[in-house]
C-alpha cells in the first residue's frame, strides 16, 4: 500500500518552529587484529555510537545555476521543470502525455515505512525530510554559446514538437550569461559555439563568477543557490606540485593566470569563495588537490564526479549482483555511440580519456569484497569504447558484455542493449543532486561527546549515489555498489527522523 506521508512520534524525536530534532543509536562495528598464541587474528567488536540530528525544517527558495546551462541536459532539464510547474501536456503516437519527474530518486522513488496489516507500507522518498519542490527552483547560469534556451531545446531534439512549442514561450527569454571559455581544455570542435565568453585573466574570471552569483540571488530573490557543472567534458588538468597540489598553491597559480586550472576549477573556485555548493557532472579532475583543500578549509560542499545515469548504473548493480552471488565477472566491455554535442567532444582522446578513467573504478569495491572469487590484486578485462556517430543525437546507444566463470569452470555471458535519450537520463539525476546537496547542507550532526554539531563533511559522498566515480574525502572508502549507496542515503535520512535504517529483516513475520 502506498501513503502519501506521515510524521514520526517518538521520545527520540523532537519537532520544534525550526527544526526536527533526532537522538539516534548508531549501531556499527570495530574491527582488531590481534595477536593469539603467537598467530593474528581478526576480532570483531560490536560498537553503538549515540547521534544527534538537527535538520532545519524552513526550505529555502532556491536557485539552480548550471554551466553549461544551454547544453542538452541543461535545456532538457530547465523545460521539464517548466513543463512539470505548468502542468503542460503534449500528444504523442501513444497517448496525452503528462510531465513528470520519472527517473528522479528524490521525486519519483519510494521508501519502505513499515508494515500494517500484514501489508508493506510505501511512501514518496521525498516526504523523508523537507525538500525544495523542483517546480519552484528559479534556473540559470553559464554557457560559452548565447544561444537562448528554447534554441537550445530546439538544437537538442530531445523533445516531442508538442511540448517544444508550448515550451517555447517560457524559454526564449532565458540567455546563458558568458562562460569561462579556455580551448585548451575541451575538443577543437567545440571552438564554433564559442561566442559568449568571459574575457579576462583568469582571477578575473573567478571574479566575474561569483558576481554572477550574487546578481543573481538578488535578481532571483533565492535564499541559496547551488552550481552544477554540465558543460562540456574537459581533458584532465595536470596535478603538479607547487600548480595545484595545495590551497596555497591553487590560490598562487590564480594569481599568476597559471595556463594549468580549468576552466571547471576556476568555477568552482568561485563557489567556494562564495559558500554555494558546486557539483561536477562530468568526469574530469576539476577537483585537484588544491581545490579540495580550500572547500575543507572554508566548509564549502563539493561532489561529483559525472553524473552515474546509464551504462555505469546498471554496471553498479549487475556485478553486484553477480559477486553478491558468488558469480566471478572475469571480462566487461562496454560500447557506446551517440551523435549528441557531448559525443563530438568526446570523440577527441584527451576528452575520451576522462571518460574513460571516470568509468574505469566502477567495480572495484565489488571485486574488492570478494577474496572467494579473486586473488589479491586480481581484477576482471574492463573496456569502454565511445564512438560519436551524428545520426543518433541524443539517443545514446550502450553496449555491454559481461562475461563470468560459474560452477566448475562454467562460462556464463550476458549480453545487454540499451537505447535511451541520454538527457532524460541525466536531467532526473541533476535534479536530484541539487536537490540533496541544499538538504544537506540544512543538516548538523554531533556524535556522543563531540561537543559542537556540525555539517557533513563538504566532501559531499552522501551524492554518491548519482555520480560513477564518487567524490570522497582523503583516507575514506569509495563505494560504487547502486544498492549502498542509495541505503545510505536512505538511512542517513531516515537517522534524521529517528527512524532505524531499513534492514529488510521483517522480523514481525518470522
Ligand atoms: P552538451 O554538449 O549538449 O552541453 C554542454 C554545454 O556546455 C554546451 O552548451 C557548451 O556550449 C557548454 N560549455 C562548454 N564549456 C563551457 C564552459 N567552460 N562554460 C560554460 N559552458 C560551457 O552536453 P550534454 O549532453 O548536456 O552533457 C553535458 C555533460 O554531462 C558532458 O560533459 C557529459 O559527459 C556529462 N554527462 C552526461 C550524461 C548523460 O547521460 N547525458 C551522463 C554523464 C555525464
Amino acid at each position: 500500500m502506498f501513503i502519501e506521508s506521515f510524521k514520526v512520534e517518538s521520545p527520540n524525536v523532537k519537532y520544534t518552529e525550526t527544526e526536527i530534532h533526532s537522538v539516534y543509536s548508531y549501531e556499527t562495528t570495530e574491527l582488531a587484529h590481534e595477536n593469539h598464541d603467537g598467530s593474528y587474528r581478526w576480532v570483531v567488536k560490536p560498537k553503538t555510537v549515540k547521534y544527534e540530528f538537527r535538520t532545519e525544517t524552513r526550505v529555502p527558495k532556491l536557485g539552480v545555476m548550471l554551466v553549461g546551462w544551454g547544453g542538452n541536459n541543461g535545456a532538457t532539464l530547465t523545460g521539464g521543470v517548466i513543463a512539470n510547474r505548468e502542468g503542460i501536456s503534449w500528444a504523442t503516437k501513444d497517448k496525452v502525455q503528462q510531465a513528470n519527474y520519472f527517473g528522479s530518486l528524490t521525486q519519483a522513488s519510494s521508501i519502505r515505512v513499515g508494515s500494517y496489516n500484514g501489508e508493506e507500507i510505501y511512501a514518496p522518498f521525498k516526504r523523508l525530510l523537507p525538500m525544495v519542490n523542483p517546480d519552484d527552483i528559479v534556473f540559470g547560469g553559464w554557457d560559452i554559446s548565447s544561444m537562448n534556451l528554447a534554441d537550445a531545446m530546439a538544437r537538442a531534439k530531445v523533445f516531442e514538437i508538442g511540448l517544444q512549442k508550448q515550451l517555447r514561450p517560457y524559454m526564449e527569454h532565458m540567455v546563458p550569461l558568458p562562460g569561462i571559455y579556455d580551448p585548451d581544455f575541451i575538443a577543437a570542435n567545440q571552438g564554433t559555439r564559442a561566442n559568449n565568453v568571459i574575457k579576462g585573466t583568469r582571477k578575473e574570471q573567478v571574479q566575474q563568477i561569483v558576481k554572477d552569483i550574487k546578481e543573481f540571488k538578488v535578481a532571483n530573490k533565492v535564499d541559496k543557490v547551488v552550481v552544477l557543472w554540465t558543460a562540456n567534458t574537459e581533458r584532465y588538468s595536470n596535478v603538479v606540485v607547487g600548480l595545484n597540489d595545495t590551497m596555497e598553491n591553487l590560490l598562487s597559480s590564480l594569481d599568476r593566470d597559471e595556463p594549468e586550472i580549468s576552466p571547471s576549477t576556476l568555477y568552482a573556485i568561485a563557489c567556494i569563495l562564495e559558500n554555494v555548493p558546486f557539483i561536477n557532472g562530468s568526469p574530469q579532475n576539476t577537483f585537484v588537490p588544491g581545490l579540495v583543500e580550500l572547500a575543507i578549509q572554508r566548509n564549502s560542499l563539493i561532489g561529483g564526479d559525472d553524473f552515474k545515469s546509464g551504462q555505469t548504473k546498471m554496471k553498479s548493480v549487475l556485478v553486484d549482483f553477480l559477486v553478491g552471488a558468488g558469480i566471478k565477472p572475469t571480462s566487461i566491455v562496454s560500447y557506446n555511440h551517440l551523435g549528441n554535442n557531448d559525443g563530438m567532444n568526446l570523440s577527441a582522446p584527451q576528452t575520451f580519456r576522462s571518460k574513460e578513467i571516470s568509468k574505469s573504478n566502477v567495480v572495484d569495491d565489488m571485486v574488492a569484497s570478494n577474496g572467494i572469487l579473486y586473488e589479491p590484486g586480481e581484477h576482471p578485462d574492463h573496456v569502454v569504447v565511445i564512438k560519436y556517430v551524428p545520426y543518433v543525437g541524443d539517443s545514446k546507444r550502450a553496449m555491454d558484455e559481461y562475461t563470468s566463470e560459474i560452477f566448475m569452470g562454467g562460462k556464463s555471458t550476458i549480453v545487454l542493449h540499451n537505447t535511451c535519450e541520454d538527457s532524460l537520463l541525466a536531467a532526473p539525476i541533476i535534479l536530484d543532486l541539487v536537490l540533496l546537496a541544499e538538504l544537506s547542507t540544512r543538516i548538523q550532526l554531533k556524535a556522543d561527546g563531540e561537543g559542537k554539531f556540525h555539517s557533513f563533511h563538504p566532501v559531499a559522498t552522501i551524492l554518491s549515489y548519482l555520480t560513477k566515480a564518487p567524490l570522497v574525502p582523503p583516507g575514506t572508502p569509495v563505494v560504487n555498489a547502486l544498492s549502498k549507496q542509495r541505503a545510505m542515503l536512505e538511512n542517513i535520512m531516515r537517522a534524521c527522523v529517528g527512524l532505524a535504517p531499513e534492514n529488510n529483516m521483517i522480523l514481525e513475520y518470522k
